[in-house]
C-alpha cells in the first residue's frame, strides 16, 4: 500500500512517499526555522504564507525523488489537527485538490499518532506498549494495548516539556528552537547546580512544566538584580537533568503498572540525547525494551503521517475524507 503523507501542521512543510507504512521513497522536510528564529518562536501567519510558497516544490520534489506519480499512490493522507490553523489549512487543502482532481482517496491524520508510527518506520514493535509523547505541544503518557488505539493515562496541565524547552532557552538568550541547543549545553555544564523543585500534579502521570520554567526565570531574575554572572551551561544542564528525570520516572511507572514491557518515545522532544539514554537504561534496569524513531524522523515530517494513515487503513479501515474535510487547530487523541 502506497501512500503519499502531507505534513503541514506548524514550520515545517514536508512530503512524503512511503510504502506499508516501513518503506520510504522520499521524505522531503522543508523546514522554516530559520525564519522563525529572527522572531524567537513561529509565527503563525507567517507559516502558513511559507506553506502556500512551498508545498507544490515539495510535493514535485517528493514525486520526483520517489520515482513515481501521484496516480502511482494507493492513498494520499494529511495532517488535519492538531496544529496552527492556518497551517493546517494548507495542506488540507493541497490534499483535498490533489484527491478530487486525481480520485484517490484522502486518509486524515491526527499529527500525534503520526509521531508515534514514526516508531513503527524502522522497527518491528509489539504492542502493548506504553508510549511517551514529548513534542512542541504535546506531553502525554499513552497506553496501546492494540494497533491504533491509544489510552492517555495522563498529559501536562500546563506547558508542553518541548515548549518549556524552547521558553528556557529564549530567557538564556538560546536561538529557537531551543530544545538541541540545551541538549548541547547539558554536557558543558553542572547538571547539580540548581536545585529545581518538581512539580505536583493531580494526577499520578500528569506533568508540569510552567513551574520548572518559572524557578529557572526567577534565579535569572535575582541574578539580573544582584548584578551576578551566571552560567547558561549550569541552568541548561540543571534543566534538562530535572525534565528528563520526570519523564523517565513516570514512564517506567506507567509501564509497570501496565505490566508492559515497551516503551517507545515520540515526538520533536524524543530527539533529547539524555531522556533516549536515561530511559535506554531505566527501562533495562527494568526488564524493558527502549524504542524511538532516529532523529530525522522525530521531528514533523510527512512519512510518519503516510505511516500512521496505513494503519488506520489496515486495523481502523476508516472512512475516507470527504471534500469538507478541515483543518482542527485543537484535537485530543481518541
Ligand atoms: P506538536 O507535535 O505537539 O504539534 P510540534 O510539531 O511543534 O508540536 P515537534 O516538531 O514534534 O513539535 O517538536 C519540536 C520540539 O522539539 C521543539 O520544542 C524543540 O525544541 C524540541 N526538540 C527538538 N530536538 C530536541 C532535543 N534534542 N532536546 C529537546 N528538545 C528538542
Ligand atoms: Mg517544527
Ligand atoms: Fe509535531
Amino acid at each position: 500500500m502506497r501512500i503519499l503523507g502531507i505534513e503541514t501542521s506548524c514550520d515545517e512543510t514536508s512530503i512524503a512517499v512511503v510504502e506499508d507504512g516501513k518503506k520510504i521513497f522520499s521524505n522531503i522536510i522543508s523546514s522554516q526555522i530559520d525564519i522563525h528564529k529572527e522572531y524567537g518562536g513561529v509565527v503563525p501567519e507567517i507559516a502558513s504564507r511559507h506553506h502556500i510558497k512551498n508545498i507544490m516544490a515539495v510535493l514535485k520534489e517528493a514525486l520526483d525523488e520517489s520515482n513515481f506519480e501521484l496516480k502511482d499512490m494507493d492513498y494520499l493522507a494529511v495532517t488535519y489537527a492538531p496544529g496552527l490553523i492556518g497551517a493546517l489549512l494548507v495542506g488540507v487543502s493541497v490534499a483535498k485538490g490533489l484527491s478530487y482532481g486525481s480520485g484517490i482517496p484522502l486518509i486524515p491524520v491526527h499529527h500525534i499518532k503520526g509521531h508515534i508510527y514514526s516508531n513503527f518506520i524502522e522497527q518491528d514493535i509489539e504492542l502493548p506498549a506504553i508510549v511517551l509523547v514529548v513534542s512542541g505541544g504535546h506531553t502525554n503518557i499513552v497506553y496501546m494495548d492494540e494497533e491504533y488505539k491509544f489510552e492517555s493515562l495522563g498529559g501536562t496541565i500546563d506547558d508542553a516539556v518541548g515548549e518549556a524547552y524552547d521558553k528556557v532557552a529564549r530567557v538564556l538568550g538560546l536561538q529557537y528552537p531551543g530544545g538541541p541547543k540545551i541538549d548541547k549545553l547539558y554536557y558543558e555544564g553542572n547538571s547539580k547546580f540548581l536545585k529545581i523543585t518538581k512539580p505536583k500534579v493531580p494526577g499520578e502521570y500528569d506533568f508540569s512544566f510552567s513551574g520548572v520554567k518559572t524557578f529557572v526565570i526567577n534565579y535569572l531574575n535575582k541574578m539580573k538584580m544582584q548584578k551576578k554572572e551566571v552560567i547558561i551551561e549550569d541552568i541548561a544542564a540543571s534543566f534538562q537533568e530535572t525534565v528528563v528525570d520526570i519523564l523517565v520516572e513516570k514512564t517506567i511507572k506507567a509501564a509497570k503498572e501496565k505490566n508492559v514491557k515497551n516503551i517507545l518515545l515520540a515526538g520533536g522532544v524524543a530527539a533529547n540525547s539524555l531522556l533516549r539514554k536515561e530511559m535506554k537504561e531505566a527501562g533495562e534496569k527494568n526488564g524493558m525494551e527502549v524504542y524511538y524513531p532516529s532523529l530525522k524522523l522525530c521531528t514533523d515530517n510527512g512519512a510518519m503521517i503516510a505511516a500512521a494513515a496505513y494503519y488506520e487503513v489496515k486495523y481502523r479501515g476508516i472512512e475516507m475524507a470527504k471534500l469538507n474535510l478541515n483543518g482542527i487547530a485543537n484535537r485530543e487523541l481518541d
